[in-house]
């Protein structure tokens, strides 16, 4: 039997899965891996959270298919406490934020423009939806934003081709890079999204994890609230990602057909998230001050295990942006490409393959977020390092208060 979109070295080959097919082989013959590949979370799930769901474990019924409205309305309350007013109709829940990505693109059809490097899947999602994306790469240092500049000419030698792009993704904080991408870049990314009439997705998924509170985070929800999609979700400021639970700020005005067309392959492919796990959500999306509290400590505990494993890589050479954000750190080999090429390692596969061949250490290559082969990159994901147990999770957490 053959798929019928797939074209295998992009989607069913992809690196990423290669990686993890390797871990579990390992495992199963008992070896030890350090799996730094995954974008997992890893903390204890916080128990209030738990009650929550036990609370509502007796709601049986399928429910609203754009969520149930204590969620929609809970949601609405956290954009619009961020300065992105938004009302519960504007909402749209799904399970979790990756499908509701995957229904944006397909209400909106390609090309849609990608930062370079980024999260492996909304390349995959328009792969598999038979839609064009083309990746424009970011500033230096400010991962998940395309260089506005850069996105400019590439809008325009779509349009000048017949082929207009219809949205420009941003990711912040940022998968792969762990960076946030400065609020002037993503002023003018606006800009530029407005003066060649695209619709921004913002992927607010590690929004809550930013490591210093202080710092002074934009994105385009806030500039530009009408042409913007927002997804986010529990996933990873609460380690909720096998809850599946997400939510999506579609507004009103421009984007109503888009919400329309969202709802309505909701109702044909997943018909609501499970609906215990929405009231649960609508709990946490009210934001009550443990779960701020808890998601504080572990936005500290995910800057600092970053920063001493970005240490680390530049102690041995390589060049590593200092991280900000979620748990992700990319270093860039290439300062030690000559070294590594009398190892035999010329490509960022190769690379990921020593490391987890000769030292246990699964990674993701670069080439698994867009970046060429043969650049040397890695996407290095910390949590896993803070301990195997909920109890050494709860003590590092502890640790950080
Ligand atoms: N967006 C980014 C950038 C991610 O890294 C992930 C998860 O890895 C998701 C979205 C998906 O999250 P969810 O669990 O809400 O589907």
């Amino acid at each position: 039997v053959r798929p019928r979109t797939h074209q295998e070295d992009t989607v069913l080959v992809s690196p990423t899965l290669a990686i993890n097919e390797e871990i579990a082989r390992r495992r199963a013959q008992g070896r030890p891996v350090v799996a730094l590949g995954f974008g997992e979370a890893s903390l204890p799930v916080h128990p209030l959270l738990v009650d929550q769901l036990a609370r509502h474990a007796a709601q049986g019924g399928y429910g609203e298919v754009a969520g149930a409205s204590r969620l929609r309305e809970a949601a609405a309350g956290y954009w619009s406490r961020r300065g992105v007013g938004t009302r519960a109709e504007e909402v749209v829940a799904g399970p979790g934020s990756k499908p509701l990505l995957y229904a944006v693109f397909e209400a909106l059809g390609g090309p849609v423009l990608l930062p370079r490097p980024s999260w492996v899947s909304y390349a995959a999602q328009n792969e598999i939806l038979g839609q064009r994306s083309v990746s424009v790469p970011t500033v230096e240092g400010e991962g998940g934003v395309p260089d506005p500049a850069r996105l400019d000419s590439v809008a325009r030698g779509l349009r000048d081709a017949g082929t207009p792009a219809t949205a420009v993704l941003v990711t912040i904080p940022d998968n792969p890079t762990g960076t946030v991408a400065a609020p002037a870049t993503v002023r003018e990314l606006c800009r530029v999204a407005e003066e060649h009439d695209l619709v921004v997705i913002s992927d607010e998924i590690y929004l809550d994890l930013v490591h210093d509170p202080d710092r002074e985070v934009l994105t385009p929800s806030q500039v530009v609230p009408g042409r913007t999609i927002t997804t986010t979700g529990l996933s990873k400021s609460l380690a909720l990602g096998g809850w599946r639970i997400g939510v999506a700020r579609i507004p009103d005005g421009l984007l109503s057909q888009v919400r329309g067309r969202v709802t309505s392959v909701a109702s044909e492919i997943w018909s609501a998230p499970a609906h215990p796990v929405q009231l649960a959500a609508a709990w946490a999306f009210a934001e009550p001050a443990d779960l701020t509290a808890h998601i504080a400590l572990s936005s500290r505990l995910h800057g600092r295990v970053a920063r001493a494993v970005a240490a680390v890589f530049r102690d041995a050479g390589a060049e590593v942006a200092e991280p900000s954000g979620a748990f992700y750190l990319y270093p860039d080999l290439e300062p030690l490409r000559d070294r590594l090429a009398g190892a035999g390692v010329t490509t960022s596969p190769g690379l990921a393959r020593v490391l987890l061949d000769e030292h246990g250490i699964a990674t993701l290559p670069g080439a698994a977020f867009g970046d060429a082969e043969d650049r040397l990159t890695l996407r290095v994901a910390t949590p896993m390092l803070y301990g195997p147990s909920d109890d050494q999770r709860w003590a590092a957490l502890e640790a950080e208060a």
